[in-house]
């Protein structure tokens, strides 16, 4: 679709009085160089910020992917102001920012986690497991909760297909979800690899004081669709609550490990971990 300006600019002002709303203060959406292709279901664009000058080795960064998880989309909202302020820091690296997956649940009152659709959103990724676990995962573990409601099929939602299609077009080495509000660090990537990872996340978690915690992954979740079956080192940062007013907190807290995700390599074609002395050391 033809993006339109009109449409986004009423979506940054709706998205602007309900920053004030949560007292989010020092937030401004003007001057960010947001995109959107695609719209949801009520018609909110789904937005995004590339920075930087690099195309290659990218990191995506995604919040609000469940819509009741307030903070996760203040501390994205912050990270790409503080791009915005400190453009030299961010030049030679490639950054996208997609802070609101979820507007629908995000402006529904009260936030709900999951779209307009009633979809959870981390459970509808074409997994190659998605046919055969998705559902029963759902009435198994979930007991039909509808908090984890897949969807019927596999990639319905227009909110997974916008970040299959960021994924796609910027084949992103490293991905940073934020959710909230179980409050530990969680990762995936190519299973090769994972124990490097873990090194280096828990150097992280010490610094952080913030612990780490192999969660698995789930039919339809984007950690087994990008981090197990892409082999895209996928760090997940579950904030430890989901309420508005820790926002600012949660960005000074959290700044460094976001900062580590930047400086941790990543090589190759087939991506495998570069854990350096540098790096050990830091951490
Ligand atoms: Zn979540």
């Amino acid at each position: 679709m033809e993006p339109s300006p009109k449409e986004l600019k009423n979506f940054l002002k709706i998205l602007e009085l309900q920053c004030k709303e949560y007292g989010w203060k020092d937030i401004k959406l003007e001057g960010i160089p947001w995109e959107y292709y695609r719209t949801t279901t009520r018609k909110n664009p789904l937005i995004f910020a590339v920075f930087g000058t690099y195309k290659s080795n990218c990191i995506l960064f995604l919040g609000g992917v469940h819509g009741d998880e307030l903070p996760t989309v203040y501390v994205l909202l912050k990270f790409a102001n503080h791009i915005q302020d400190n453009p030299d820091l961010f030049k030679d690296k490639c950054v996208i920012i997609a802070p609101l997956i979820n507007p629908d649940g995000f402006f529904t009152k009260p936030p709900a986690r999951v779209n307009a659709s009633g979809i959870d959103l981390n459970r509808n990724f074409p997994t190659r497991d998605w046919q055969s676990s998705a559902w029963k995962q759902w009435e198994r573990k979930g007991t039909k909760n509808k908090r984890y409601y897949p969807g019927k099929k596999p990639g319905s939602e227009q909110e997974t297909l916008f970040q299959m299609a960021l994924i796609n077009r910027f084949k992103p080495q490293k991905i940073l979800t934020i959710h909230s509000p179980l409050g530990f660090y969680d990762f995936d990537g190519p299973s090769s690899d994972l124990y490097s990872f873990e090194r280096w996340i828990d150097g992280v978690s010490k610094e952080t004081k913030h612990p780490w915690k192999k969660f698995g992954y789930f039919p339809g979740s984007l950690g087994n669709y990008a981090g197990h079956e892409r082999n895209i080192f996928t760090l997940t940062l579950e904030l430890p609550s989901s309420k508005p007013d820790r926002g600012v907190e949660y960005f000074n807290k959290f700044q460094p490990a976001i900062i580590k995700f930047f400086d941790l390599q990543v090589f190759g074609k087939k991506p495998f971990l570069q854990i350096t002395p540098e790096s050990i050391k830091r951490s």
